[in-house]
């Protein structure tokens, strides 16, 4: 696709965009940071083109975001909207998904799951109380903000009735092992009501880390969930029990309801007070502050009066934006300040802007491979003119992927992977009940990382596309050493969602290894992606996750290696020293290269495909149909003070259980 570099001006008129830090069915979520005010964002990128029937949906998506202002939803600042893309600027939350977090420590406590739960149903109830059903609650979709509170994202498939949330809906939508039963019946049912199945599901999950309805054969599944039966694992609760009884029952009707989960005794316990779900004052739009206002009015070179009325016109544009995160800055006490115009290239274009105006079309033109090499890899034709980056050219010879659409990602598959369920008595009889957690937080990383390449390949890709997993091992090594022992509490590991910042320091300081590649192959297909059966008409959303981005890299034959000055002089050849987090493994052994040589060995086996740069490997899978099912990277580290290897995992793209799978079954049979 032709890049119209005016088209995207507007983002980098006021937005610098680093990288990928995650991807849903038809967007690709960037790290970026608002000019003005400093502040970090997360840029939801979706192309027009390829959203196709599902426009209707983000217009949904973007009209709740903009009525639901609230301290458990994500907030959204700003909404560009171009010939060709659309670009909502999000609140950042650096915590990441609520999934990776469960997994991370196999399960939660019912202390920190209350925690959790209880901002769920805060959430929830004022969700509904504006007149909107969810439809799509799981953890993928609960994000960790840095001060480790929830936050809800993804009203995509969201429903505002016309007549009110009493009335029916009838669209079957949202995740299959989260769907109540009255919807995979194809019934019409009542969108509040389906959130609190979905509630349950999702309780079940904090507590158990896994889902009580799984499998990998949706048909199977369906009969699960319609059967309504799971089991309960004897560490839970009498009280829990009781709740996701009350919480999963198969007739709606006698489904607990949000506002009686308010001062529910389970979720009362420990805390004595109902949950509290008004928005919070600070997320009301009622109250304007002054000292914002005072100082975008010096900014802007206009009266404080009008820009107040400019405020309160609040239509989500750089107005909206400059004020929401400037208020966000005042609540987390730093200074009400903007800053000065940037100091980059002249006409707003400077290297972050010129870089992702290129690599954006190819992102939006070709496909899932640029999820992998998210928002490092620049063309240099529009990089050159800028006079404090420096390019070294490299070619990319990585493999096309098939890009054959997959339309039906649920179709039956019996033998596919493995199901959580299958393994869990191993599981459990080695965990012996434990949880552990981190309780160090993670190192703060450098925000200015600049610009990368992609490395050429060594090897060619394999053929295996279609070959299944290994079925044999479902074991995650040095699990209570992942989190150094410490019993669990609510406590926030701050900033995770830096890591992948810190991994871009990395690559930059890792460009001259970049020879590294070896292409495998692997096909697990997800499952509880969001699906749509459009059965009838509540609205006109549609099976999401249907689109094929083509290949990256087969429309890319010119990388660049960009660095700063002082990134070039940061550069280093061992692996990055960080602290343990939670999406850190950590192993017994001290020797890096030891273990990215065990991890390297293993990936072919579960046809895994990989990119490496240094001691980070860009992992895919695919599916049947040739599209990429799962991306994602394992990073070896040295972990700062312990002096050991740990291996950071951050999933972008695919089915979290899968995902989850996976990467337990990977660094198992590493045996690191
Ligand atoms: P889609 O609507 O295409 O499903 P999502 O809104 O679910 O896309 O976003 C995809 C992923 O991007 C999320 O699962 C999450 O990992 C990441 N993400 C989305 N919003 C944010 C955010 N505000 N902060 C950090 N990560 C985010």
């Amino acid at each position: 696709m032709p890049v119209e570099r005016t088209d995207q001006h507007e983002l980098f008129k006021y937005y610098e965009v680093y990288e990928t830090i995650g991807s849903g069915g038809f967007a690709k979520v960037k790290l970026g940071r608002h000019i003005l005010t400093g502040e970090n964002v997360a840029i939801k990128i979706m192309n027009k083109k390829d959203l196709g029937d599902d426009l209707p949906r983000v217009k949904v998506e973007i009209e709740a975001m903009k009525n639901l202002s609230h301290q458990h939803v994500c907030r959204l600042y700003q909404v560009i909207e171009t010939s060709t893309q659309i670009f909502m600027v999000l609140e950042y939350c650096p915590g990441g998904e609520l999934f990776d977090y469960i997994i991370a420590k196999d399960r939660l406590s019912e202390e920190e799951t209350r925690v959790f739960f209880r901002q769920i149903v805060s959430a929830m109830a004022y969700v509904h109380s504006q007149g909107y059903a969810h439809r799509d609650l799981k953890p993928e979709n609960l994000l960790i903000d840095e001060d480790h509170n929830l936050k809800l994202i993804d009203f995509g498939l969201c429903a505002k009735p016309k007549g009110g949330l009493g009335f029916e809906l009838k669209t079957c939508c949202g995740s299959p092992a989260y769907a109540a039963p009255e919807l995979i019946q194809g019934k019409a049912y009542i969108g509040s009501e389906a959130d609190v199945w979905s509630m349950g599901v999702l309780l079940f999950a904090l507590l158990c880390g896994y889902l009580p309805f799984d499998d990998d054969n949706c048909v199977v599944l369906y009969r699960k969930i319609l059967r309504g039966k799971y089991e309960n694992p004897r560490w839970l609760s009498p009280g829990s029990v009781l709740l996701l009884n009350q919480m999963m029952q198969m007739d709606p009707k006698r489904r607990l309801s949000v506002r009686h989960l308010l001062d529910h005794p389970w979720v009362m316990k420990d805390y004595n007070s109902p949950v509290e779900w008004h928005a919070d004052s600070r997320y009301t739009h009622t109250f304007i502050h002054e000292n914002c206002i005072t100082e975008m009015a010096v900014n802007m070179k206009r009266s404080r009066v009008s820009t107040t009325a400019l405020v309160k016109e609040w239509r989500y544009d750089q107005t909206t934006a400059t004020y929401l995160l400037l208020l966000s800055k005042k609540q987390r006490g730093k200074p009400v300040r903007l800053r000065l115009e940037p100091t980059v290239c002249e006409d707003s274009c400077s290297p972050l802007h010129q870089g992702l105006q290129t690599r954006e079309a190819l992102h939006f033109s070709e496909d899932e491979d640029a999820v992998i090499v998210g928002s490092l890899e620049f063309c240099s034709d529009y990089i050159d003119d800028c006079p404090w980056v420096s390019a070294t050219n490299n070619k990319d010879m990585r493999l096309a992927s098939p890009s054959v659409e997959k339309k039906c990602v649920y179709s039956p598959s019996p033998e596919r992977g493995r199901t959580m369920a299958q393994h869990r008595p191993e599981r459990r009889d080695r965990d012996q009940g434990q949880t552990s957690e981190n309780k160090e937080n993670i190192a703060v990383q450098e925000k200015d990382v600049k610009i990368f390449a992609l490395p050429p390949p060594r090897t060619p890709a394999s053929s295996k596309r279609n070959a299944r997993p290994n079925k044999n091992v479902l074991t995650t090594p040095n699990q209570n050493a992942n989190f150094n022992g410490s019993k669990t509490n609510a406590v926030t590991p701050k900033g995770g969602g830096s890591a992948s910042k810190e991994s871009n320091k990395k690559r930059a300081a890792e460009f001259k290894e970049l020879a590294n590649v070896d292409l495998l192959a692997f096909s697990p297909e997800r499952r509880s992606r969001s699906l749509d059966m459009a059965v009838t008409g509540d609205s006109e959303k549609k099976k999401r996750g249907g689109k094929v981005f083509g290949s990256l890299e087969r429309g890319l034959d010119k990388m660049i290696t960009l660095l700063t000055p002082s990134k070039k002089r940061a550069l280093r050849v061992g692996p990055r020293k960080i602290k343990a987090q939670y999406n850190v493994t950590l192993t017994s052994q001290t020797n890096p290269d030891q273990v990215l040589n065990q991890i390297l060995s293993i990936l072919p086996e579960k046809n895994v495909d990989f990119t490496q740069k240094g001691y980070t490997l860009k992992c895919r899978t695919w599916g049947d149909f040739g599209k990429v099912t799962m991306a994602f990277e394992l990073e070896v580290c040295l972990l700062q003070r312990l002096e050991i290897v740990g291996i950071r995992r951050q999933r972008l793209k695919g089915d979290a259980w899968v995902y989850k799978h996976l990467v337990e079954d990977i660094l198992s049979t590493s045996s690191i």
